[in-house]
């Protein structure tokens, strides 16, 4: 099957081309800047040149428009028409208490979706948006949303209740919902395959460590807990999102400089993790840079990230009774080396234990990186959500088929 897979932001679109029967993307790219001046399309198929076309882009409609319209052009395009894209797999960053597994789009999920968006305000909106844009431009093909949300419909009531009254979760939905769940499922299932395990009986911790950042306790193939919460502030240390803390300093520093409720949740979301601290930059690259030539706010900023993850892993392996595959995936796991030997550090207990040389010169691949005395295996996996987004597509689209008879 050949998908179309879409990732809305408020003024982009990001988009693969999946040949879900070889798992390879025929074309990726990005439209940037909708609604704005100077809104363009960068698009890059497989094998050729990256093509750059500006054009006024006046809403999502004209955005998804021009992707279709570029995949289907005579010189960079890798169809001949529209009609040879099978389906449209949305990412979704929140299907609430409802949506446990991703599902074709219909108008009672619209209407859920709507309800959502209170409970992913910075996301929801403009997904929202690309799937009606979308429907219009692609509308005899079927659309699947695929949420960030439902692998982790599987939490225990433990891992997702809140110490708060009861109430506010019975009146509000005030509960862990958990994101990246697309990622941490790709990569643990590619660990799994990887070091010859059992996915559906190990024990596994994924660290999903880019912009965002979230790790993942995976039991038996289902997952028990996750860092990330009501919203995707919680838990780790990010680029600039701060992750815990005590709850009582955000209200404490409103009150003192007198901050808006945007302006608070701007300094948590936006302003805090790697960035707050170093004063430098939200990327690692830039951090560690920093700190190896000497930055005391950059280390600390490493140190502080660092020492947290290591800590999230200690606890999700005791909430998992032992661990028996660590993963590392996303921007620092796949790339910083710097980054996982600091955490891994002090993980010896759990038979966690890298080779330093293969550490040192694995970026973006998928290897083992573990020493020969470790008993728990480390892996670096890159994730692939489009291709997760592809394949869960392709399931729900085939098991809403009309069955044929089998004698
Ligand atoms: P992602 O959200 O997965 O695209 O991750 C983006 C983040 O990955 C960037 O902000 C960087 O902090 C980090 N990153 C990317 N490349 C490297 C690298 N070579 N070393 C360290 N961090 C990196």
């Amino acid at each position: 099957m050949r998908i179309l897979v879409l990732n809305c932001g408020s003024s982009s679109v990001k988009y693969q081309f999946i040949n879900t029967d070889t798992g390879s993307a025929l074309a990726k790219g990005t439209v940037q800047r909708i609604a704005m001046a100077g809104a363009s399309i960068t698009h890059k198929p497989t094998g050729k040149d990256t093509v750059v076309i500006e054009s006024e882009l006046l809403d999502h409609t004209a955005a998804i428009d021009l992707v279709v319209k570029t995949l289907s052009h005579s010189d960079h395009g890798v169809i001949s028409s529209m009609d040879e894209i099978d389906a449209v797999g949305h990412r979704i960053a929140h299907g609430g208490e409802t949506f446990t597994d991703s599902a074709l789009v219909t108008p009672s999920m619209m209407t859920v979706l709507h309800d959502c968006i209170e409970l992913a305000p910075l996301h929801m909106p403009a997904m929202i948006r690309g799937i009606k844009a979308c429907q219009r431009v692609l509308s005899d093909q079927p659309h699947v949303s695929v949420f960030d949300t439902s692998f982790h419909h599987t939490l225990p009531a433990q891992a997702y209740v809140y110490p708060l009254p009861y109430i506010f979760y019975d009146e509000y939905r005030i509960r862990r919902y958990g994101f990246h769940g697309t990622s941490h499922k790709y990569v643990a299932q590619r660990a799994a395959l990887l070091t010859g395990k059992p996915f559906d009986q190990s024990r596994i911790i994924t660290c999903h460590l880019g912009n965002g950042a979230s790790i993942t306790a995976i039991k038996d193939g289902q997952s028990i807990d996750t860092s990330m919460g009501f919203t995707p502030l919680e838990g780790l240390m990010m680029g600039t999102r701060s992750g815990d803390v005590d709850p009582a300093i955000i209200l404490y520093i409103m009150d003192k400089e007198e901050l808006s409720r945007r302006e608070g949740n701007s300094l948590m979301n936006k302003h805090s993790g790697l960035a707050g601290v170093s004063g430098i930059s939200a990327d690692m690259r830039d951090v560690v840079e920093a700190m190896e030539s000497g930055n005391e706010r950059a280390k600390l900023a490493f140190d502080i990230y660092c020492y947290r993850l290591t800590k999230y892993i200690g606890s999700y392996a005791a909430a998992l009774g032992g661990l028996d595959i660590l993963v590392f995936t996303a921007g620092v796991g796949e790339n910083s080396p710097q980054a996982r030997t600091r955490v891994c550090s002090t993980l010896g207990f759990l038979g966690v234990e890298l080779d330093e040389s293969l550490n040192q010169k694995t970026r973006a691949v998928e290897a083992e990186i573990s020493s020969a005395a470790a008993t728990v295996p480390t892996c670096v996996i890159p994730t692939n959500e489009e291709l997760v987004i592809a394949q869960e597509t392709e399931r729900v689209v085939n098991s809403e088929q009309p069955q044929t008879a089998v004698r």
